[in-house]
């Protein structure tokens, strides 16, 4: 795999994400759907709720690391390590597009 095609793949892995949001947002602020007038259902869409939360959190930190790893390539710096300048490694990268360290620096994250 060279860099385009991991840049492809990144740009799909977003375009997934973004499509995910769009649901997740749909849920989280368009309440006059979700809000049932029974109340024991009116407690598990609450609890749905603070499900969805977490995962539009998860689902924005990982756009968060696509966003940053699109800038990398887009500023030449995508093969070196974020933390320790040294190459991450093509193989890593075509398993962890996403990445920005190096596996000695993933195995002992900064803190
Ligand atoms: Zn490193």
């Amino acid at each position: 795999m060279d860099l385009e095609s991991i840049r492809t793949k990144l740009l799909v892995d977003k375009a997934d994400l973004e499509a995910r949001l769009a649901r997740t947002h749909k849920h989280i602020y368009q309440k006059e759907e979700a809000v049932s007038a029974n109340f024991s259902e009116q407690i598990k869409q609450t609890e749905n709720d603070d499900l969805v939360l977490a995962l539009d959190q998860e689902i924005q930190e990982e756009m968060m690391q696509i966003k940053l790893a699109l800038n990398k390539i887009e500023s030449g710096d995508y093969l070196s390590c974020s933390h320790c300048g040294r190459p991450i490694g093509l193989p890593r990268l075509e398993a962890i597009p996403a990445t920005s360290l190096c596996i000695d620096c993933a195995d002992d994250p900064p803190p």
